[in-house]
């Protein structure tokens, strides 16, 4: 998902509370910023932030972080998020490759991949969010038991990451082709791309990966 340039979108997310400004400065307590200990949780990509706004809501017990790289996109975010009172979600404006560098180790419980940019081009192959690179960056922010969750309605991705994921060490231990359909179904949270795509009758894939 790329938006044409919003002129004001930097603004905006710069002067948002809701947007953690210079996070590299918060690494390793984050905690402090949600005022508890509870466990934080990331959507990598999350574009309008519907599911994980949602899930924050479901969730107040865990803390939430979104994370979109497009300033024209976390912006649509910012609108939707102004409107609710949740305090367990923050967003960040920042490329995926960098969340090495942004949480210390074992910071993250969980992180969702939700949709993610395909790539199809095989030159392209490391940009994709399930790629071994970036899964090595995963690994150096999830917690001991933490779990990477993927969902995509693109076939091609989806059987590019059930070998690309243990290919970088992780196990699969989960995995379903037909999501809605599924005994994985249950406590689904629908993403905007999910919501599109089901309704065009395309099944949704998704995997759950450990180390
Ligand atoms: N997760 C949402 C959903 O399921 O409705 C949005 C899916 S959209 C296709 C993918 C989003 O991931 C885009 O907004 C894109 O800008 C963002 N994205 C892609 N690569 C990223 C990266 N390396 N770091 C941060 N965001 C990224």
């Amino acid at each position: 998902m790329r938006l044409r340039h919003i002129r004001g979108a930097e603004e905006a997310i710069e002067t948002s509370p809701f947007v953690i400004q210079n996070p590299k400065e918060h690494r390793g307590h984050f905690c402090d910023l949600f005022g508890n200990t509870n466990p934080i949780q990331i959507e990598v990509g999350m574009g309008k932030g519907k599911f994980i706004m949602e899930l924050a809501q479901k969730h107040p017990e865990t803390n939430f972080i979104g994370i979109e790289r497009y300033s024209s996109v976390l912006l649509r975010a910012l609108q939707k998020r102004e409107e609710l009172e949740i305090p367990n979600i923050y967003f960040m404006c920042v490329d995926a490759k960098e969340l090495g560098e942004i949480f210390a180790p074992g910071e993250v419980e969980k992180i969702y991949l939700n949709f993610s940019d395909p790539w199809p081009k095989d030159r392209h192959a490391k940009r994709r969010l399930t790629s071994p690179d970036f899964m090595k960056v995963y690994d150096q922010v999830l917690a001991k038991d933490g779990r990477v969750e993927f969902k995509t309605d693109n076939q091609d991705l989806f059987t590019y990451s059930l070998e690309a994921i243990p290919e970088a060490g992780w196990t699969i231990e989960a995995f379903t082709r037909d999501l809605h359909h599924s005994d994985m179904a249950e406590g689904n949270v629908m993403t905007e791309y999910e919501t599109k795509f089901s309704a065009m009758g395309n099944p949704i894939c998704k995997l759950i990966a450990s180390r």
